[in-house]
């Protein structure tokens, strides 16, 4: 057992509600199986949950499970009565290793396969490809994988829990040949280390290559406490960005301007959509 894993606190907890109304326009109700998530990225917003949960841990470093969460469910769609947009999950990942022991997301979609409602699942785990068999059987399900570089010296200080890209591409691949629908989420782009011309066309050409209907792109989000981390990891692995990570601080509206324009430009020689999440 590696020293992370020794660190690793983990929860078995009980919810009381897990179909959860959700804040964003394009989802109805959230499914988040975990508190917490074991793949650790340094720019995660989700480290919020911390303040709602009382943790104190690192984050990265505790998952509470929701072990109640099927029974909780299959009570909530019964009350619920209009067919709605449902997304597994909108904080934490729900195909994170836990999942292999527990599999609180695997039983969360076989009550789901119950109803006709529209799934939409996120994640950076090809863990998602054992349930495959659930998958094929849902009325409409999209499952996206979140890439956010291919490039391993990165991935390593941003995600360094998290599955290799190439690992998360070949899982998208083997669902979008099982005729599931996928796309790829590339969130966030990060200025200087992703949002190159040769690193946003070569994750156009896998997302095409893998079966993706679409690649959609987002930015960091500077919410203090992330910028404040991200900033920290920059200076003292890529030095050389700390300029650009500044500039994009105060120049936000600019910048995102010029990486639209750039992504456009890029997307429209691939055969396969784009779209903005900013
Ligand atoms: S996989 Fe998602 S939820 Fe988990 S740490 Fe990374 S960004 Fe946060």
């Amino acid at each position: 057992m590696d020293a992370w894993r020794r660190r690793m606190l983990i929860n078995e907890v009980k919810c009381k509600s897990i179909l959860n109304k959700s804040g964003v326009s394009v989802i109805d109700y959230s499914i988040n199986p975990y508190c917490g998530c074991a793949h650790k990225c340094q720019y995660c917003y989700a480290v919020f949950m911390k303040r709602f949960t009382g943790h104190t841990e690192p984050w990265g470093e505790f998952v509470d499970v929701k072990t109640n969460a099927p029974a909780v469910l299959a009570r909530q769609l019964q009350r619920l009565k209009r067919q709605s947009r449902i997304s597994l999950s909108t904080v934490c990942d729900p195909y994170q290793p836990l999942e292999l022991k527990y599999q609180i997301t695997r039983k969360c979609l076989e009550i789901l396969l119950n109803y006709r409602h529209k799934l939409s699942i996120l994640t950076k785990s090809p863990i998602v490809v054992r349930d495959i068999d659930v998958l094929e059987k849902l009325h409409k399900v999209k499952v996206s994988f979140t890439i956010t570089t291919l490039n391993q010296s990165v991935k390593r200080v941003f995600e360094p829990k998290t599955p290799s890209a190439d690992r998360r591409f070949l899982a998208l691949r083997t669902l979008s040949q099982r005729g599931i629908a996928t796309s790829v989420f590339v969130a966030p782009v990060l200025p200087h280390l992703s949002d190159s011309s040769e690193v946003l066309d070569g994750i156009f050409r896998a997302s095409r290559r893998a079966g993706a209907q679409y690649v959609m792109f987002d930015t960091l989000n500077p919410y203090p406490r992330v910028w404040h981390n991200v900033r920290r990891l920059i200076k003292i692995h890529f030095p050389e960005a700390i300029k650009h990570y500044d500039y994009y601080y105060n120049n936000q509206k600019i910048y995102r301007v010029h990486l639209r324009e750039k992504i456009a430009r890029i997307g429209d020689k691939h055969n396969i959509e784009y779209k903005f999440a900013f």
